[in-house]
């Protein structure tokens, strides 16, 4: 039985749905495209190619996988599906002013709102 905090109840999930700490969960790209957390996104992380110096903490910081590094020719894409926007990758950035937030709604075909929430 699980305890709960003071205050708090707890919450009985079926084993079959039970998400180990740390386990990866692939998002079902192509068959849910209510899971785009892009959708979400008010702002954009923008790399800065000639002040990144590949250090790859953005790569390896992103919750969602966003960033694609080829180290065949040293060449960094960000895949915007999943970005939401937290900009965790920027707070890790180690170079100064490399990867910045830039307001989504700045780019033309910047992110459509869903008509429905979640
Ligand atoms: S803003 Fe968040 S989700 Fe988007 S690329 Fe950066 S770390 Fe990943
Ligand atoms: S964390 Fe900053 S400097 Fe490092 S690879 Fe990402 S954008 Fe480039």
């Amino acid at each position: 039985m699980a305890k709960a905090l003071p205050g708090y109840g707890t919450i009985n999930v079926p084993m079959d749905r039970v998400v180990p700490f740390g386990a990866v969960t692939p998002a079902p790209v192509g068959t849910q495209p209510l899971f785009h957390t892009s959708n979400w996104r008010v702002v954009r992380p923008v790399r800065d190619e000639e002040k990144c110096t590949r250090c790859l903490q953005c790569y390896m910081a992103c919750p969602d996988a966003c960033w694609v590094y080829k180290e065949e020719d040293d060449t960094m894409e960000w895949v915007g599906d999943f970005c939401k926007g937290c900009q965790v990758c920027i707070e890790q950035c180690t170079v100064d002013g490399a990867l910045v937030a830039v307001p989504e709604l700045d780019f033309e075909g910047g992110v459509v709102r869903l008509e429905k929430p979640f």
